[in-house]
C-alpha cells in the first residue's frame, strides 16, 4: 500500500513539475509595417496588418513589432502607413521597437551612419508610443548583425544604453522569410493546396527548432529558459498565426511580453559574439562549443530550400 502511495506521489510530483515548469515565450515580429514593403500596395499592407492584428486581438497575446520607419515615407500614403503603427501601439498588449530606419546591416555600415539610422528610425515610433503612454525601449539589429569588431560593438552598445535602449535578442527563429516567399507565390497563383502545404512545413520546422533550442538550453544551461521567438510581419504570419499560437501552447508555453522574458537572468549576460552572423543568442552565449551546436541546428527541408533558391 505504502509503495503504491509512494509511486502515486512520485507521479504527481513529476507531472506537476512538468506542468509547473512555467515555460514562457515572447513573440517578436520584425520589419513593420511589412517585410519587403516595396513589393506591396498600401491596400495589401493594410490587409496583412488587419488580419494579423485581428488574430492577436482574439488571442490577446503580447507581441513586440520592430519598425523600419523608411516604409512609412511613400508620398501621399504617409498617413495611412503611420496609422498601421497607431493600430499596433493603441492595443494594450502590443509594443513597438526600433529596427533602424532602412534596415542596413551593421556589418556593412560605418558606426556613425549606423547610429544615425537608429535616431532617424525612432522619430514617428517614439511619438506614437508617447501618445499611448508607452516608452520606446527595444532595439533590434537588422539581420541580427550586432557588431563585427569589438570596438565598434562596444561603442554602439554604449550609444544604445545612453539613448535608453535595450537590445532585443532572440533565441528561436525558423526562417519564416523562406516559407513566406514560397507562400506568397502560391497565394498569388491561387494554389490553396500548396499554401496549406507550406503553412504546415513552416509549423513543422518551427516545432523542430523549438525542440532543438529547448534541448540546447537544457544541455548548455541546465534548465529551460524563457524563449524569444523572432518572425516577421508578413503574409504567412497574417494567415498562420492561430496555428503558430496553438503550436506554442501545445508545447506548454505561455506567451508573455518581451519585457517579462527579459527579466530572466539568462538575458542579463552580455552577448560575447563578435562577427557578422545573425544567429540565436543561445549560440552567442555558448563560447565553449558554439560551432558544434551551430552545425547541429536544423535547416528547413531540402525541397523547401531548393524551391526558395529557384525563386532568386
Ligand atoms: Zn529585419
Amino acid at each position: 500500500m505504502m509503495r503504491k502511495i509512494y509511486i502515486l506521489l512520485l507521479y504527481v510530483m513529476i507531472s506537476s513539475a512538468a506542468i509547473g515548469q512555467n515555460k514562457t515565450v515572447a513573440i517578436t515580429l520584425d520589419d513593420l509595417i511589412v517585410a519587403g514593403s516595396s513589393e506591396y500596395t498600401i491596400d495589401e499592407i493594410e490587409k496583412i496588418n488587419d488580419q494579423l492584428l485581428s488574430h492577436l486581438d482574439k488571442f490577446n497575446i503580447p507581441v513586440t513589432g520592430f519598425v523600419n520607419e523608411k516604409s512609412l515615407y511613400v508620398p501621399g500614403e504617409i498617413d495611412r502607413r503611420t496609422e498601421i503603427l497607431n493600430a499596433w501601439a493603441s492595443r494594450k498588449a502590443l509594443d513597438l521597437g526600433n529596427h533602424t530606419f532602412s534596415h542596413p546591416s551593421f556589418h556593412d555600415t560605418k558606426l556613425e551612419d549606423f547610429k544615425a539610422e537608429v535616431l532617424k528610425g525612432e522619430l514617428i515610433t517614439r511619438m506614437i508610443l508617447d501618445h499611448t503612454g508607452k516608452q520606446l525601449q527595444y532595439f533590434r539589429f537588422p539581420f541580427n548583425s550586432a557588431g563585427s569588431d569589438s570596438s565598434s560593438k562596444a561603442s554602439f552598445e554604449q550609444f544604445l544604453a545612453e539613448k535608453g535602449y535595450t537590445i532585443a535578442p532572440f533565441t528561436v527563429e525558423s526562417s519564416d522569410y523562406i516559407f513566406n516567399a514560397l507562400y506568397k507565390r502560391a497565394k498569388g497563383e491561387g494554389n490553396v493546396e500548396k499554401m496549406e502545404k507550406i503553412k504546415q512545413q513552416y509549423l513543422d520546422h518551427t516545432d523542430t527548432l523549438f525542440t532543438f533550442f529547448e534541448k540546447m538550453a537544457l544541455e548548455v544551461h541546465g534548465k529551460h529558459i524563457p524563449h524569444i521567438f523572432l518572425g516577421h510581419v508578413n503574409e504567412l504570419h497574417a494567415d498562420v498565426m492561430p496555428q503558430l499560437v496553438a503550436l506554442l501552447q501545445d508545447r506548454g508555453y505561455t506567451i508573455v511580453s518581451l519585457s517579462e522574458v527579459m527579466k530572466d537572468d539568462i538575458y542579463q549576460q552580455k552577448d560575447p559574439y563578435v562577427g557578422k552572423w545573425g544567429f540565436s543568442w543561445l549560440h552567442r552565449w555558448n563560447t565553449k562549443n558554439r560551432i558544434d551546436w551551430l552545425r547541429k541546428e536544423p535547416e528547413p527541408n531540402q525541397q523547401v530550400l531548393s524551391e526558395y533558391k529557384a525563386l532568386n
